[in-house]
């Protein structure tokens, strides 16, 4: 008998082999199965068949059940997911954790079960209703049921005006009875069944807008490009009418059937995005983010693979989607650092679109106001298609040029200068909104005795408490602690405790006390917790005039403010002498996306950005010539240190409660390294995280940097051998992250 070979979510990047269900047909590849694993069961999914096993026969478990009738996945997604594991070093069975709802996970069924339904018995087929005369309402429910003809559910009966108890009078007569339905489970639709039957032929709900001349011309080339592996970098200010060209791109596969996938950043899928896409087609639309309940995320889910959603506009995990009729992926604002997963089974859903598109030949487009500089470095090499779109289409208000303002040597009040006061003034007299960005929560980042100059840290991180209003706390941003305000120092008790520095809170305070007349509009992790919130505050916005609009980096992505004259951004120092290579990439695009935001509609726009340094060239470049201009000298930069895109990285991370664990674990670590390794791979470390202390917890990294990915790759899979056996290794908590982002 064959033995199935199942991926189960463990550590251990394997296929787990075991007895086939007895008595019951050999399952299909992708379907779910339950087995007995340790002392508890799981659910995982057959991914084949061996004739035989090296374990001995008596130590191999019988699988207790199947829990799908048909496969769950396609071999070609089977084949994808199996990629990403092997790409990313991963379990397979802890990719198909990401890829499948967690209502599959837990082994419910694909579809809702059927409801039992009341029918007529021989004998309440042949009664005669005025026999009832006594009971004249289970008579009429009786002819109802005759003249109805078909089975019913309780609920339609209900909803008919029948009560339970007239069901009940009729079942103890024997002239009705309940049947359990027999389970009917559609497995994937392939065929494809045709887009829902009672859906208006016409792809179009609402006429698109006409092109403008460059949009046209990009359309015109995505057309050609439509049914093979064509990459496409779609470069456009904010405002361009990006979103318009995937719309009428979209339409066009449609079209001819297909579906269509769009990946947008974590904050970015407002209703109104979704509002947008449905309102252009008859077809339906799905969303897929963290924030729907697992029901709501099956129901997607489900209807992604059968085909049956044209269109799935999703968060980052999204990617995993099956659809069996995929024709096109669409990655908006690609350059977003939330396309990237930071921790468990870490991967770059921007690679994966791009890899997905690959093996279905079919074309990807990446859109963005400031591109990557991975995916600007395959379009200036030619490998990607380059797409500009240069001009806003409408009334013709360009993309002001951000004006650098120095603050060295300036009072700050709440983070603002005099200077920028001023501006405000002016833009909010004239009945126009204000945009405020400051990329901190909270009402200060240190709060700090100015006796003896005590600084309140976190016990369990390398790390200060940030100081938060309300509630009155301090809060550790990177290990959620949270600790009362000290009413004192602790330290030399009299000395007075003050705020250094200034987060949302203290600005809000600051821009309160400046402007009481005005609204001032919130938007960060603390005042936006969910999507209800947000929705009120843009509600908020779309009424406020004059207003000003204050908050993180929440507030410059992807929404429409066409009221806002003024942008800002408080304190653009951040990146500029960091020494992690991505920094500036990360300031720059922040500063361009702030500056798209003002002047959008027929207003001209002005946009001011506070540093402590004027005088950097890259700010300047920037300002003055452009993201593109500063993104091409950052790629020289990166080429000459040798750094990606240009090279690869794979990133080790270890973490356990004491620090000789982790040292000894790493010190042994990069010994099989430098045994391991033919000279391809260099070894930067290890040495200890950026923060060393963390949650409590001692962290150490070992960065792995290589010219070539297979050499990298061959090194990792010696190296993860050693780990998954080291007793060393047990100790400690290892993590890997191949094409690191966050280094620092
Ligand atoms: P992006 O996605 O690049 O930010 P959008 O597609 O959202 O740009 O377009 C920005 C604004 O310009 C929207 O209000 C949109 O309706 C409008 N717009 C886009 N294309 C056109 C066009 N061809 N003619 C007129 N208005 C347009
Ligand atoms: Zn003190
Ligand atoms: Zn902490």
């Amino acid at each position: 008998m064959p033995l199935i070979q199942v991926a189960l979510a463990t550590p251990l990047r394997r296929l787990f082999d075991y007895w086939p269900v007895a008595g019951e047909p050999l399952p299909a590849i992708g379907v779910r199965v339950k087995v007995p694993f340790g002392n508890r069961q799981m659910i995982g999914l057959v991914m084949g068949q061996v004739a035989a096993t090296e374990l001995p026969t008596h130590r191999i478990k019988a699988a207790l059940a199947y829990l799908d009738t048909k496969p769950l996945f396609t071999q070609q997604h089977l084949d994808f997911l199996c990629w990403i594991a092997s790409y990313y070093h991963q379990p397979l069975g802890d990719v198909l954790n990401v890829a499948l709802p967690a209502l599959l996970r837990q082994g419910q069924a694909l579809h809702p079960p059927l409801e039992p339904r009341w029918e007529l018995t021989q004998l309440g087929k042949q009664t005669a209703v005025a026999t009832l005369q006594r009971a004249p309402r289970q008579a009429a429910l009786l002819e109802f049921l005759q003249h109805g003809g078909q089975s019913k559910t309780q609920k339609a009966l209900q909803a008919q005006g029948y009560s339970l108890a007239m069901l009940q009078g009729l079942q103890t007569k024997n002239l009705i009875e309940l049947q359990k339905p027999a389970s009917k489970t559609p497995g994937i639709g392939l065929p494809l069944l045709p887009l829902d039957e009672h859906l208006p032929n016409s792809v179009l709900a609402e006429v698109p807008l006409k092109l403008i001349k460059e949009q046209q011309q990009a359309i015109e080339v995505l057309m050609e490009k439509r049914a093979t592996f064509s990459p496409i970098l779609l470069q456009g200010v904010t405002g361009s009418g990006k979103t318009e060209v995937y719309l009428q791109f979209i339409q066009a596969l449609l079209e001819e059937g297909k579906q269509v996938l769009v990946l947008i950043p974590e904050i970015g899928l407002t209703p109104q995005t979704l509002l947008r896409f449905e309102q252009r087609f008859n077809r339906r639309v799905v969303a897929m983010h963290s924030a729907m309940t697992d029901k709501e995320r099956l129901d997607a889910w489900r209807s992604a693979m059968q085909g049956r959603a044209a269109v799935v506009l999703g968060t980052r995990s999204a990617i995993f989607t099956p659809l069996p009729n995929l024709g096109l992926i669409i990655v908006d604002e690609e350059h977003d650092a939330s396309f990237k997963q930071q921790d468990r089974m870490r991967y770059q859903a921007r690679d994966l679109a791009v890899m997905r598109a690959k093996q279905e030949n079919i074309p990807v487009l990446l859109g963005s106001a400031t591109p990557s500089l991975e995916t600007l470095a395959k379009a200036k090499s030619g490998a990607y298609l380059w797409l500009h779109l240069r001009q806003r289409p409408g009334a013709g208000v360009q993309v002001p040029e951000p004006k650098l303002l120095d603050i060295r040597n300036r009072k700050l009040i709440g983070g603002f200068s005099e200077p920028l006061f001023f501006a405000m003034d002016k833009h909010l007299k004239a009945g126009n909104q204000v945009l405020v960005l400051l990329n901190r929560r909270g009402f200060a980042p240190v709060l700090m005795c100015t006796g003896c100059g005590w600084i309140a840290g976190c016990l369990h991180c390398d790390a200060r408490m940030t100081w938060h209003r309300e509630p009155p706390k301090l809060h550790c941003h990177h290990c959620d602690q949270k600790q009362p305000l000290p009413s004192q120092c602790p330290q030399c008790v009299e000395g007075e405790l003050k705020p250094l520095g200034a987060g949302t809170e203290r600005a809000e305070e600051t821009l309160l006390e400046r402007y009481p007349d005005i609204p001032v509009i919130r938007l960060d992790r603390d005042s936006v917790r969910n999507r209800n919130d947000l929705a009120t505050k843009l509600d908020q916005i779309a009424l406020e005039r004059p207003a000003i609009l204050l908050g993180t980096q929440m507030l410059a992505k992807g929404h429409h403010f066409p009221d806002v004259t003024l942008a800002t951004l408080l304190n653009a120092d951040h990146g500029l002498y960091s020494s992690d290579p991505r920094a500036m990439e990360r300031t720059a695009q922040l500063l361009i996306q702030v500056a798209g935001r003002a002047g959008r509609a027929e207003k001209l726009g002005e946009v001011i950005v506070q540093t402590h340094h004027s005088d950097d060239p890259r700010l300047e470049k920037l300002c003055v010539e452009g993201y593109e201009a500063l993104a091409l000298d950052l790629l020289e930069e990166r080429q000459q240190i040798n750094w990606p895109p240009y090279a690869h990285l794979a990133m080790l991370r270890a973490e356990a409660p004491r620090t000789e664990q982790v040292e000894m674990l790493m010190r042994l670590l990069a010994e099989q390294a430098n045994l391991m390794n033919q000279e391809a791979v260099t070894l930067l470390g290890p040495v200890p995280a950026p923060m060393e202390r963390r949650q409590g917890r001692y962290h150490m990294q070992l960065l792995l940097h290589a010219n070539q990915r297979a050499p990298l790759h061959r090194l990792i899979d010696r190296l993860l051998g050693w780990l998954e056996t080291s007793p060393e290794a047990r100790k400690v908590r290892w993590s890997l992250d191949i094409d690191p982002e966050d280094l620092f």
